[in-house]
């Protein structure tokens, strides 16, 4: 077991009890507890996998699982850094967290997980966990559902579909939870071990779990004897309030945007051939108007074919991949072309297809069934000796 290495205790960030054993929600006040480092250096390892090179201040775990996550480009448009999420394996700042829960959860042998459908965090929970975890996801609404959801879950042979959840023994996970907390915190470490030269940190605000374990991450950095020196801001759209989560970092200073700034910006972002979403625009408006800032951010560039709308220009540079290919995977297509996210890409392929202007066929790949989209109309690909 942990050997010489003193063992994390958990924390209730509301109330302060600690608890030796992994609870993951105060007994006392129902609050959530956090992972704590008493007596941890931060240490930078850089031969392990993804945001696992600070493993120093992250739960002491016997596997991990990484697909590549963390360590985001940062870029500069216009007066503001951009730390861009969107380069994470499913577009979205949400696979440091499942780095995080899957290795958890393989470390301690967990057979199956429930968890309630929340759009990326399910995505890339389900990507993450395959091989390692059993999903059951269940839907509120399944009439919300559309086919691209339907497409994204059901090729994960580890998912199962339900609206109201099975009695069996499943562990319950949701997006709050300590380890969801541990891996975006890693954002912090990025910033600091790349010693960006700003004054502050603006981080798009909807739950605020984002901004504050940002903040985590800082303080976890202050304990072990760094210097960081960043304010943590969280941008939030007028009228939302303050985030309850934020109740227990009254460091991070909330920022408002008006909803008529936010279109501002999208479309400013967009003419300068940036996409993105309201969210990640907001953060943008806020870093422009404080200054020296680094706005964590998911963006996409539009494909250069220009044209009146970008999605006429993607449609356009998806069929050149499949002509040059022969054929791919809405998985590969997006992999080749990261201007959407990967959901995105499944609908723009369906609506591509209903529109024919892309066909498909279904294989089998190994043990499961795989949709290949292919041009429409062309002679059927040659298949490469070694595919
Ligand atoms: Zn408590």
């Amino acid at each position: 077991m942990g050997g010489e290495e003193r063992p994390a205790l958990l924390v209730c960030a509301d109330c302060g009890r600690a608890y030796e054993e992994e609870v993951f929600a105060c007994s006392s006040c129902g609050g959530l507890t956090v992972f704590e480092y008493p007596g941890s250096r931060f240490n930078i390892d850089r031969r392990e996998p993804g945001i696992w090179r600070y493993r120093s201040l992250l739960p002491r775990l016997e596997r991990v699982v990484s697909k590549g996550e963390g360590l985001t480009p940062v870029s500069r448009l216009g007066g503001v850094l951009a730390k861009n999420e969107q380069r994470n394996p499913t577009s979205t700042y949400s696979d440091r967290a499942s780095s995080v829960i899957a290795s958890y959860l393989s470390s301690r042998g967990v057979p199956g997980v429930r968890t309630r459908f929340e759009e990326d965090f399910t995505y890339s929970l389900v990507y993450y966990l395959e091989g390692v975890s059993a999903v059951e996801v269940v839907l509120d609404d399944p009439l919300s559902l559309d086919r691209s959801d339907v497409a994204l879950l059901a090729r994960a042979r580890n998912v199962r579909l339900t609206s109201r959840g099975s009695s069996s023994d499943l562990v319950d996970l949701s997006y709050l939870n300590p380890l969801t907390v541990e891996g975006l915190k890693t954002i912090a470490f990025e910033i600091y071990e790349r010693g960006l030269r700003v004054e502050r940190v603006v981080v798009p605000a909807r739950t605020g779990l984002l901004a504050y374990s940002v903040w985590k991450g800082f303080r976890d950095l202050e304990e072990a004897g760094a210097e960081p020196h960043y304010e943590v801001v969280a941008a939030s759209i007028k009228g939302s309030g303050r985030p309850r989560v934020l109740d227990r970092a009254k460091s991070v200073r909330v920022v408002e945007v008006d909803g008529e700034e936010v279109l501002e910006f999208l479309a400013r972002l967009w003419n300068r051939g940036v996409s993105t979403k309201p969210l990640s625009a907001s953060a943008f408006a806020v870093a422009e108007n404080l200054g020296s800032s680094v706005a964590v951010v998911t963006i996409g560039f539009r494909a250069p074919s220009g044209g009146r709308s970008g999605s006429a220009g993607l449609r356009r540079e998806i069929v050149r991949v499949l002509e040059s290919y022969g054929e791919a995977t809405a998985y590969e297509i997006w992999r080749r072309l990261p201007v959407y996210t990967l959901r995105g890409t499944y609908k723009l392929l369906e609506s591509m297809e209903r529109r024919g202007e892309v066909c498909s066929e279904v294989r089998p790949r190994g043990e499961r069934k795989v949709r290949y989209y292919i041009p429409c109309g062309s002679p059927r690909p040659e298949r490469a000796a070694t595919s």
